[in-house]
Formats: C-alpha cells, structure tokens, sequence
C-alpha cells in the first residue's frame, strides 16, 4: 500500500484517498454501463496506473474488477469483489498484488452470464500460441452460436458469459492463423459490440469493434503508454490523451508507443449515444466530443424544442444537473438546485421491493422546501427509463409545495432492449413505449412531459445518424441482432 502511494505521489497523480468513488445512488432506475477496460505498458509496475484507473472509471461497474499483469514470464491475474477500492484494499496492503510492467484492468457490470467472481474480466486462456488475456467492454450478440460451436470442438467453458467466448475465439483463430489473420477473422466472426484490451504474453493491444460502439482512447503516461474505455482516466493520472482508438482498429503498445497493426472497414459508425446522454463522465472527451459539453447543448436544444412556463429549472441530481444548466440558459428560467442528494447512501438498485426503494429515494433526495414551495419547476432529467424515480421524485416535490411540476428529458424515449452491453433488456419496463407525452405525465402525476427529438439529440453530440447507435429510441439496430424477438422473449421468461 504504502509503495503504491509513494508511486503515485511521486508523479504527482491522485492519492488513494482522493480518487473519485463515481457512484450515482439512484442508478437503481437507470440503464447500466457493462464495463471498463484499462491497459498500460510502462518500464515499472503497471498495477498502480491499472488500479487508479479503474477507480475512476468506477462509474462503468461496480460488481467486480480485476487486473493482469505480465511479470516477464507468466501472466499474473487478480479478481476482487465488489468497488475497485474496497476490493483491492486488503491485496494491496499485504503487498500482493500483481507486480508486472506490462497489464489490462477490468470492471465488470455484467449483462450477461455470471454475476459472481467467476465472470469477472480480465479472461485469461493458456494456448500453445502464448496466454492470452482479454478485458472486454460491450457485448457479443452471437456467442450463443459461438460458444456452442467451440463446445463441439473441445474447447471448455468454467462461466456463461461472451467475453469468455471471444478470448476461446480469438486464441483458437490466432493460435491457427497467426496474429494478424487470425485477428481479422475472429473480427469477421465476432457481432455486437466490443472494445478490447488484450495481452498475448508480454504484448498489448487495443481492439475496437468496426461500429465503434464502446469508447476506447489512448494516451501518454508516466513512464509508458496506456489505454482506457474514457480519456478521463488518462487525464486524472496527469497523462496527455493522443487519440481514440477508431472503430474496427487494432492497436499494438510498448513502452515506446504505439501502432495500427490492423484496420477493418465498415460502411457506418454505430457510436452508443448513451455515452454522451448518461454514462460517461462529464469530463470525458469521447470521439473527439466532449461528454459535458454535448450534455449542456442538449439542455439548451431541450429549452428550444420544449418549452415549459416554469419559475425555476431544476436537476435530477446528479445526472441531470448540466442539462439543466442548459435549459436554464436556453429558457432564461433561473437555475436552482431543489433537491438535496445524499452522497453517502448508495446500492439503492439491490434493494428488492417497491417500499424500500420508496424510502430509500427519500433518504437520497430531499427537496429544499424554500426553493420549490409555491414555484412552478420545471424537473430537467437526462433520460427517463420505468419512470418510477421520477414518479416518486414529482411526488416529493409536491408535498413540498411545489404549484406545477413540468418534467423535462434530454433525449428522445426509449423504447426498445439494447443488446450491446446496457442493462436494457426487456420491452416492458419502458414507460414510453405505447405511452404519449400526456399519457406519461398521468402516469407519473406531472402537469406536463417533454423529450428532446431525435434530430435535437445528435446535433447536439454533434454527430449524425450514421455515426451513431440509436437502437433503444428507435428499434432499428445498426447490427442485425439474430433471432432478436425470440432473444427479447426468452430474457423475459
Ligand atoms: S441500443 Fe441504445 S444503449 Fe444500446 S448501444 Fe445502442 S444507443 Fe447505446
């Protein structure tokens, strides 16, 4: 413990204690991110840099996490429990830990497969061509295929989940092909979504899908060169960010830099729009668009496409406070902060029934009753999925005096699963789907509902439909998604 706070302190980057924890406690009622991945090659340890970066990428999941590193000859793996800090604590003060220069990180919320330890990332396979460590961000929507065919030849599974899937895949493809042919065959093979970062032996790459669906950047660090699912955990290291890795590129790293080894082709982009509306951090810079930014400018679309009469403007704290910085610009309505969020009461989304949930969204949020009595509020919210927090969150401005309540949202309503690495997965927990703006305001007991169209959306990320996936508004996937009805019925049984 002590050696890795004096190797942070000594570069100047963040101390334990300091790094962000990036939980937002009402999570319980929004859609999940399924991971980030983290790669570094330096001329000292790569723990410490793996470790701090998954910290702050804690946002990205929460179940588990896991960091291998190559110690100059074998791979090394450590899988904990739980937050990047809790997890790690007890390993790091006993000093075990991984201890190699070149290393991959991992946290995983899972979408598929195993919740446990046992589906935690990094996957590590021992193959006559070398072991081969994978971190894997997105989902393969074939593995099903995919893992019954490799089955059938031998290859033996321990978890149920796709990344484990894709490192039998991509081992057999290298160990028959060679790296490069090998690589672009299982990119052939492979549908969905995946960003990558993978070892073989001593050696690092960073893999993206040819859609581009999950971010992947990187960055100049320290003493080497690293690679993360956001620029932020580059940024917070005190690192330079170079560039993204680009859709359907393969990148190798040492400590020197880095190289495109192999670039595969696709007609369009497919860019998860969520990233930018919800689940990357504000100060993440993602495909060349900065996160708050694009965040901001939805707000201020949102006040030009949806008007509201309203005397203040108020966030859904924390998610919806740069919208509605941007609403309160756009609208020249005051911007107020009506709800006080309790940061230190978190996991409200393992809490089973609807009377805990209840109670635990009053302990998290509690209005301040001098700024909403007797106001008209308009409530601006980055996405609305069931609809239930925002129910109870209306209910909780009413009793506090507030005269109107006009719910504003900053995309456009989702209405169908994701299949592509958000916890998204079945028709009926949308409350837009079938439903009119009228009908959703009732249904949550606001005077009025608005959502921001699809075309306010991506002008204001800033890129058009073809560079983006906008499956979960529209029901049309940039992928074929086989079988995707039976998929959707099976998930629901
Ligand atoms: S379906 Fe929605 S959540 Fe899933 S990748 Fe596409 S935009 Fe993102």
């Amino acid at each position: 413990m002590a050696a890795i706070l004096t190797m942070l302190g000594r570069r100047g980057a963040l101390t334990v204690d300091s790094l962000p924890r990036g939980l937002d406690p009402i999570t319980g009622q929004k859609p999940s991110e399924s991971c980030a991945v983290v790669g570094f090659h330096g001329r000292t340890q790569a723990f410490p840099v793996i470790y701090s970066a998954l910290r702050t990428l804690q946002h990205r999941g929460q179940e588990n996490s896991g960091v291998a590193t190559h110690d100059g000859q074998k791979i090394e793996l450590l899988k904990v429990d739980g937050h990047v800090f809790e997890g790690f604590k007890p390993h790091i003060e006993k000093g075990d830990y991984p201890k190699g220069k070149i290393g991959i990180g991992h946290n995983r919320y899972s979408t598929e497969g195993l919740k446990n330890i046992t589906g935690a990332g990094p996957y590590l396979v021992n193959t006559s061509a070398g072991q081969i460590a994978v971190a894997h961000n997105g989902e393969i929507t074939n593995f099903r295929e995919l893992r019954e065919e490799l089955k059938e030849k031998g290859v033996p599974f321990f978890t149920t989940t796709d990344t484990e899937v894709m490192v039998n895949l991509l081992a057999r493809e290298i160990k028959e092909r060679g790296l490069l042919t090998g690589l672009r065959n299982a990119m052939s093979i492979l549908k969905g979504s995946y960003s990558v970062t993978m070892m073989i032996d001593d050696k690092l790459y960073a893999i993206r899908d040819p859609l581009g669906f999950k971010p992947l950047i990187i960055g100049k660090i320290w003493d080497g060169m690293m690679v993360a699912s956001e620029s932020s955990a580059i940024d917070v290291l005190g690192g330079s960010v170079i560039r993204d890795v680009e859709p359907g590129e393969v990148v190798e790293m040492d400590s020197e830099g880095f190289r495109t080894i192999l670039k595969v082709p696709s007609e369009r982009k497919a860019h998860c729009m969520f990233e930018w509306v919800y689940f990357a951090r504000p100060d993440s810079i993602i495909d060349n668009v900065e996160v708050y930014n694009s965040r901001y400018h939805l707000g201020l679309e949102l006040a030009r496409e949806a008007p509201a009469s309203g005397d203040i403007v108020i966030p859904v704290p924390d998610s919806g406070r740069t919208q509605a910085s941007g609403f309160a610009e756009g609208s020249g309505i005051p911007y107020a902060e009506g709800l006080f969020k309790n940061r230190y009461s978190e996991r409200t989304f393992i809490m089973p029934n609807q009377k805990e949930r209840d109670e635990a969204v009053r302990i998290k949020l509690n209005p301040i009753r001098s700024v909403i009595s007797g106001k008209r509020i308009v409530l601006v919210d980055d996405t609305i999925v069931r609809g239930t927090t925002t129910r109870r969150i209306v209910g909780l401005l009413r009793k506090a005096g507030a005269k109107e309540v006009h719910v504003r949202v900053a995309s456009p309503k989702i209405i169908a699963p994701c299949y592509f690495g958000i916890d998204m997965k079945t028709r009926d927990q949308f409350i837009a789907l079938n439903r009119n703006d009228e009908e959703i305001a009732a249904e949550i007991g606001a005077d009025s509902v608005a959502y921001l169209s699809m075309d306010g959306l991506t002008k204001s990320i800033g890129k058009s439909k073809h560079e983006l996936c906008l499956g979960c508004l529209t029901g049309k996937y940039p992928v074929k998604v086989k079988d995707e009805i039976e998929y959707f019925q099976k998930t629901l049984e």
